[in-house]
């Protein structure tokens, strides 16, 4: 069990976090390390396991059918779930979860036991969820990505973490698996509160880039003339030099725009995020009119257009652009 890793949700970015570190993992430990994968959808699983025995023929990598399971058979567990409600019933609630999975150790293997949870969710619940791990004698930190799905593929995602000094000592090396910076942002939640300041950043520039956008060009401007301008300006944002919604405006970059916003930073987890943080405003006594702003647009755009909701959230540029021709 001390060799095993467990890894819970392979979707978009838990499958390629998973490939990376237990590839690395295996060549480090000269070929001893084992694996277990879980996923509610079983194919995901097994199609994980399939690709992973192609590249790594004589790996123990295998499918467990419940969290408890996973946790049974591993020492370290991570997960990359959709949001709070699957992280609850993968640990806390579900009848095949992890705590119910420790119940049925010994306690040395209970107190060696450590999740790590990537997910993007709600603050209180990931300290509910943890504060029942711990109860139980297990260790457990929040560790949210930011850098998508293509820094998942690189190994190049920044975690920030939430945990004690001693967790994020013992977490760093399996993270650095993965990700290229592991930042320590505080006690159990925080990581989850930096990622969820950030995004709520992100989402409000997104959509007033797209304003400014559709303003100058409709004026008549070049879209990489004004692109040039504000980039070199005051404007200048990961929203205007990466991410820019206008086809043509940066002539040197493939941003989402460039083939009709496929791929990127789904609008649905965009707008998802944005909830995240109106909750965690409710929570400390805060005001985020912005942000409550750009939670309301982004949720009507997916209203109007559904077909946005797995697009790019740079998309919002064609919800206004339509907007402006009626
Ligand atoms: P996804 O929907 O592609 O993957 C989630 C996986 O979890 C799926 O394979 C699903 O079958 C599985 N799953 C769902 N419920 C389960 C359960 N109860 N038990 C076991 N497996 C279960 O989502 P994703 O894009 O990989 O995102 C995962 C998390 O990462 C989200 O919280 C998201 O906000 C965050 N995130 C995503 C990105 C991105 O660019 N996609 C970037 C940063 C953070």
């Amino acid at each position: 069990r001390a060799r095993t890793t467990g890894f819970i949700g392979l979707g978009r970015m838990g499958y390629e976090m998973a490939y990376n570190l237990f590839s690395r993992t295996l060549v480090e430990s000269g070929g001893a390390a084992r694996f277990v994968v879980c996923d509610a959808r079983e194919q995901s699983a097994t199609e994980f396991v399939n690709n992973f025995h192609t590249h790594f023929p004589g790996a123990k990598i295998e499918v467990m059918t419940s969290p408890a399971d996973v946790v049974r058979a591993s020492q370290t567990v991570l997960s990359m779930l959709p949001s709070s409600p699957e992280v609850k019933q993968t640990y806390t609630t579900g009848d095949g979860g992890i705590l119910s999975g420790l119940r049925s150790l010994p306690s040395d293997d209970v107190s060696s036991t450590f999740c790590i949870d990537s997910t993007t969710l709600d603050v209180k619940a990931a300290k509910e969820v943890s504060a029942s791990i711990h109860e139980a004698g297990a260790s457990m930190v929040d560790a949210p990505v930011s850098g998508g799905t293509a820094g998942a593929k690189a190994g190049t995602l920044s975690f920030l973490v939430g945990g004690t000094e001693d967790e994020f000592r013992r977490v760093e090396p399996i993270l650095a698996h993965m990700g290229k910076r592991i930042i320590h942002c505080g006690p159990s939640g925080s990581g989850l509160a930096a990622k969820i300041c950030n995004n709520m950043i992100l989402g409000v520039q997104q959509i007033v880039v797209a304003e400014a956008m559709l303003m100058g060009t409709k004026f008549g401007l070049d879209p990489a003339v004004l692109a040039g301008v504000i980039n070199s300006s005051t404007g200048a944002c990961w929203s205007s030099s990466v991410n820019n919604p206008v086809p043509g405006a940066l002539p040197d970059k493939e941003p989402p725009c460039t083939r009709d916003y496929e791929g990127g930073f789904a609008t649905r987890l965009m707008e998802k995020d944005l909830g995240l943080a109106l909750g965690l405003v409710e929570e400390v006594d805060g005001v985020a009119t912005m942000g409550a702003v750009a939670y309301e647009i982004y949720a009507r755009v997916m209203e109007a257009w559904p077909q946005l909701a797995t697009k790019d959230f740079s998309s919002v540029y064609a919800a206004f652009a339509t907007l402006a021709e009626e």
